[in-house]
């Protein structure tokens, strides 16, 4: 495991870049859009994400994640920031086809090996200065900039501890840019947050 001891939860944010909310043909929120990863979905680098026989359609999406420090709850955007202790690259791999289909998400994203997630960053750099790059078989797919997120970082942290009490341990994963793309078996995906995290994973079938 790369994230220990693990996470309580594994909070996420859809829509969260513009270009792609766009690209899968969803408007922007008015609020974040928040939604739970099980922590029995993480694995770590070098370990297989897993095709389930029931997908057809299995995408990457990688994310620029945090691991919350301090305990927050009710909190203002600058103490939010302040809680963040490391930055972590996580790849929120989600099962389009079902998305679609179940009208909410706790299928689709929670197949065992759907969050891998890197090693945590030493220090934490400017929340706004993040950049994550995608890379399937060595080829860039996609690359976002924490300065282009609809909601910042400090604005989903303090929103979601207006909701549920963020813990030491805790992963929120900030959403994924414009890119996102089918993985096959035999693929290498890696996710990085330039200079701070990577996680690379292989592709494999059903059992
Ligand atoms: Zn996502």
């Amino acid at each position: 495991m790369s994230v220990q001891p693990r996470p309580g939860k594994v909070l996420c944010v859809g829509r969260n870049y513009r270009a792609h909310a766009q690209e899968l043909g969803n408007q922007v929120p008015a609020e974040p859009l928040l939604f739970l990863k099980p922590s029995s979905a993480i694995i770590s680098d070098g370990q297989p994400i897993v095709l389930p026989a029931v997908s057809g359609q299995v995408e990457y999406e990688g994310e620029i994640g945090v691991i919350i420090g301090v305990r927050l709850r009710n909190a203002g955007e600058e103490e939010a920031a302040r809680a963040v202790r490391a930055i972590v690259a996580v790849n929120d791999v989600t099962a389009r086809d079902l998305q679609k289909t179940d009208g909410q998400w706790t299928r689709a994203k929670g197949f065992d090996s759907f969050c891998p997630i890197g090693e945590p960053s030493s220090g934490v750099p400017a929340l706004d200065g993040l950049t994550v790059v995608t890379r399937v078989n060595g080829e860039e797919r996609q690359r976002g900039h924490s300065a282009d997120m609809v909601f910042s970082i400090p604005t989903l942290l303090s929103y979601a501890s207006r909701i549920m009490t963020l813990e030491p341990g805790d992963v929120v994963a900030t959403g994924t840019p414009a890119g996102v793309g089918r993985l096959e078996v035999g693929d290498l995906v890696e996710v990085e947050v330039e200079g701070l995290s990577r996680i690379t994973n292989t592709v494999v079938g059903p059992g």
